[in-house]
């Protein structure tokens, strides 16, 4: 009897820790093992910086707020090998989803372009207004519906620099022939005034501006270029006209997101939108850190600008390069057109809002 006591005894402490336990959220249903497990492929190799951070916040804000319902891995192009298939991938459900840049897919469809930034365009607070108040979210639902994927906002760079020139350009005529990695639509610009436009992988850029495989070339900002060291052989920076808003690009397969209960969809979208957001204030903060380094480590290191000259011959170029596209293309135009109209609208705003604030107070 005693035993059998003592034991009643034992099972009643053990239940009300248990209790004690539950209520203080110490073993939660955040425990158990998640509903939703998805995959996302980002086009970044392990440890890549900004943008993989801006990756992982997303995926912890899912598992955090979903209380453990929905969990996402993250491969990195090591594992996957795709660096460039991730809109693949994610079309065909191999991954739920997938984090890069929509102009990587200009050569699958041209318009997808138009959601990353574009040369002479809007900078990144008028663009995330076009985008979620000005038309922009309906226009880049348009284009991927035909891929069968949900795009959105994945994180800003902020104003990209014009790149790393191991010589100084002075007159068009210093573009002719010069070999510069430059991607986009920037790089039909310059191949048009006579530039050698290649695109090199980024683990190879370094080497190639070192052997001089490229006389120039553009990657990021101070954010992400002072690491990749290009500051030791181009001295010659050059300040931005070709990314003013360089946005990136979370993905998701539309039937995974469709089956997805509202709250977790609700979740997940929430968490995107953060993650980007929060991906162009450290990208802004990192700028400013490694510019100081740069400015103070490499008193070589000489920013310039394009000559007026230099800007119109690019201006026109982009001009006649866009007209051209949208003669042959209505999307195009259509895209175009609401980009168009928009920053020439928004633009006033910015005139006389941090413009003007900003000329009279450097
Ligand atoms: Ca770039």
């Amino acid at each position: 009897m005693q035993t059998a006591t003592k034991f009643t005894r034992l099972m009643v402490v053990l239940m009300v820790g248990l209790c004690l336990i539950l209520a203080n959220g110490i073993l939660t249903p955040a425990d158990a093992a998640p509903k939703y497990r998805w995959k996302l492929a980002q086009t970044w190799g392990t440890g890549f910086p900004i943008f993989g951070d801006a990756v992982i916040k997303m995926a912890e804000m899912v598992k955090v707020m979903s209380n453990g319902e929905m969990e996402i891995r993250i491969d990195s192009s090591n594992k996957h090998k795709a660096a460039f298939g991730i809109l693949d991938m994610v079309k065909a459900g191999q991954y739920e989803m997938g984090h890069s840049a929509s102009y990587y897919w200009k050569g699958k469809d041209v318009n997808t372009m138009f959601f990353t930034t574009m040369p002479f365009g809007m900078i990144a607070p008028e663009q995330y207004a076009w985008f979620y108040y000005g038309g922009g979210m309906e226009l880049m639902k348009k284009i991927y519906d035909k891929q069968g994927v949900y795009a959105f906002p994945g994180g800003n760079t902020s104003n990209q620099m014009g790149g790393w020139f191991r010589k100084e350009i002075n007159t068009l005529n210093d573009f002719k022939g010069l070999k510069m990695r430059i991607p986009g639509f920037a790089g039909e610009v310059l191949s048009k005034l006579g530039v050698v436009v290649t695109n090199i992988a980024p683990g190879e850029l370094y080497t190639a501006l070192d052997r001089g495989t490229i006389d120039a070339l553009e990657w990021v900002g101070p954010s992400l270029d002072l690491n990749m060291g290009f500051q030791k052989i181009a001295p010659y920076y050059y300040t931005g006209w070709h990314e003013p808003a360089t946005e990136l690009q979370f993905m998701v397969n539309q039937k995974k997101f469709d089956a997805l209960p509202a709250h977790l969809q609700e979740i997940l979208s929430t968490a995107m939108k953060f993650a980007a957001y929060d991906m162009y204030a450290r990208s802004y903060h990192e700028s400013a850190i490694n510019w100081a380094s740069i400015e103070k480590e490499y008193p070589n290191v000489k920013i310039r600008t394009f000559s007026p000259e230099i800007i119109s011959a690019m201006k026109k170029a982009n001009d006649q390069l866009l007209a051209d596209t949208a003669a042959k293309d209505a999307t195009f135009k259509e895209i175009l057109d609401s980009q168009k109209a928009y920053m020439k609208k928004v633009r006033k705003w910015t005139e006389i809002s941090d413009y003007a604030y900003l000329k009279d107070n450097l």
